[in-house]
């Protein structure tokens, strides 16, 4: 049937016939709300390029995270600001870490919220990497680095002899520099350690789902056998799955203090290019045992989410990120979008996608809205 028997706009002309219709609904039992937890006491310190995200002390988040749950937010997502970093990520498998006495602490004293605890090691590093960086001299002759060192150099034009020996005291040491040059590598096989000793420390602590976000190879089997082992056998694993290394986390690593000191994160997280090796990312931690798998970020991902939802039968998750969140914060701010219109709008695509658990800045305000 066509145009004149069918009339779409029939079913559009109330809102209560729109409701009616609706394919795709959001509730706030889908939101999981990110919380940063750090040290001290009474401490709410509001992220400058996320405004209404707060860096909070354990007492202050429990407040919050009891705000969060009486909403009909069911869970929070855990990431520590330890006041100590050093080369093995100490503050994240302590006993007394900053997440573990945040987890202790909502424990015992919000009955039925759902704990998630981020596991990854870059917030704990000294570096800021995900895992454990290992330094390499470049073996480089001083020949090469001379050739190097020449290639790369502009032309110096000197007028007399003082300025031909500064000019060959400049080319001298930029050889020196280039010589010494190091090479650094985020070793795979020796984070799986540490990141399968902080899972076991953050469930003992009551986290309730294990989050790992490092994108290490063999993590979550690595995972899962420690948890086992642990006697942990019912803490199921959420993986970040298909996670991309993405311009769109630039104000989480403010909110979580986690920049890499040197270097990026495009030898761990995935290119942006690639949805075919999503899936195979997928599936390899669907086969070490993931019980839920993750896309992050989301908006720009979507056809990832919507390629996961068709091709993998488990919970699918979807975070939508802190540059997502601040895009809009900052373009409302402007007064050139509307705020909650748009909130809701980048919720429910995300939902539309295929994600039934959204991880996102706006759990609160969204239940507000659907309330
Ligand atoms: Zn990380």
């Amino acid at each position: 049937m066509t145009f004149p028997v069918t009339r779409l706009r029939r079913l559009r002309r109330t809102a209560a016939l729109r409701n009616m219709v609706a394919e795709t609904r959001l509730t706030p039992d889908a939101f999981v709300y990110p919380m940063f937890v750090c040290p001290g006491e009474g401490v709410r310190k509001e992220v400058r390029s996320m405004p209404g995200v707060f860096n909070l002390s354990v007492d202050e988040a429990v407040k919050e995270a009891r705000e969060v749950h009486s909403l009909g937010v069911p869970s929070v997502i855990l990431f520590g600001l330890p006041d100590k970093k050093d080369e093995v990520a100490t503050g994240a498998w302590a006993e007394d870490g900053i997440v573990q006495q945040a987890a202790r602490a909502m424990k015992q004293e919000i009955r039925g919220l759902v704990l998630m605890g981020d596991v990854c090691l870059c917030e704990y590093m000294s570096h800021g990497h995900c895992g454990i960086v290992k330094a390499t001299p470049l073996a480089k002759s001083l020949g090469a680095a001379v050739i190097d060192t020449l290639h790369s150099a502009p032309t110096i034009a000197v007028r007399n002899l003082a300025e031909k020996e500064k000019a060959i005291e400049k080319v001298a040491a930029q050889v020196a520099e280039s010589a010494k040059r190091v090479d650094f590598e985020i070793v795979n096989d020796a984070s799986l350690e540490l990141l399968a000793k902080t899972s076991v420390s953050l469930a003992k602590a009551g986290i309730d789902i294990i989050a790992p976000s490092d994108m290490m190879d063999g993590r979550v089997a690595a995972i899962r056998n420690a948890l086992d082992e642990a006697g942990l056998i019912n803490t199921p694993i959420l993986s970040y799955a298909a996670k991309f290394a993405s311009g769109f986390y630039g104000p989480f690593r403010e909110a979580a203090d986690s920049a890499p000191q040197f270097g990026d994160r495009r030898s761990y997280q995935m290119d942006g290019a690639n949805i075919r090796e999503a899936m195979r990312e997928i599936e390899a931690d669907v086969e070490e045992g993931a019980d839920m798998i993750m896309v992050k970020p989301a908006l720009p991902y979507l056809d990832v989410i919507a390629a996961a939802r068709e091709r993998f039968d488990l919970p699918l998750a979807a975070y939508q990120v802190s540059g997502e969140y601040a895009m809009i914060e900052g373009a409302a701010r402007n007064g050139w979008i509307e705020r909650e219109r748009v909130m809701m709008e980048s919720l429910l695509s995300i939902r539309r996608a295929g994600a039934s658990i959204i991880l996102t800045y706006y759990a609160k305000d969204a239940a507000r809205v659907l309330a």
